[in-house]
């Protein structure tokens, strides 16, 4: 069973015997809206397990601190936009279904990398950040502009 351990009007943390944690829309978001804004507690300069990476060099602990228990999916339903610095629905979430975003879209390379078990058909296994996918994940994903920066980057340097 899960127990509400965190959360806010639009976003409840549960909590399961196991102690795994994930965020579950706590109201109907339509596609586009924005679920939550989001800061930094704190800004480092390397990447842990909590971190969501904002440009080259700037990895930030979440503001509120509940929005970190936001998982992965490869087949995810928001977005968080670095630039914005907002949580937006990529398409519609009923209250009660979990928010999940594709670590990738903000995450050039991962802390941990982990194989992913989110059972949808685009799940691409391994999970170890942007400079990792293929070019049919590049494809299908939206990314952040210092994502696609490192991406133009190196298609550069291949032309080279
Ligand atoms: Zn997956």
């Amino acid at each position: 069973m899960e127990v509400r351990v965190a959360g806010d009007a639009r976003i409840d943390v549960l909590k399961n015997n196991d102690g795994y944690s994930r965020a579950v829309a706590a109201v109907a978001i339509g596609e586009g809206e924005v679920l939550a804004p989001f800061g930094a507690r704190e800004t480092l300069a390397t990447p842990n397990y909590l971190t969501v990476q904002t440009g080259p060099e700037t990895h930030i602990l979440l503001s509120p601190e509940h929005l970190q228990y936001i998982n992965h999916s490869c087949d995810p339903n928001v977005f968080f936009d670095t630039t914005r610095m907002e949580i937006v629905a990529l398409r519609d979430i009923p209250a009660g279904e979990e928010v999940r975003f594709f670590y990738p879209s903000t995450e050039w390379t991962m802390d941990r990398a982990f194989d992913c078990l989110c059972g949808s058909s685009a799940c691409i296994g391994r999970i170890a950040g942007a400079d990792q996918l293929d070019a049919d994940a590049l494809q299908r994903n939206a990314f952040n502009q210092h994502i696609l920066d490192r991406l133009a980057e190196r298609l550069a340097v291949l032309a080279d």
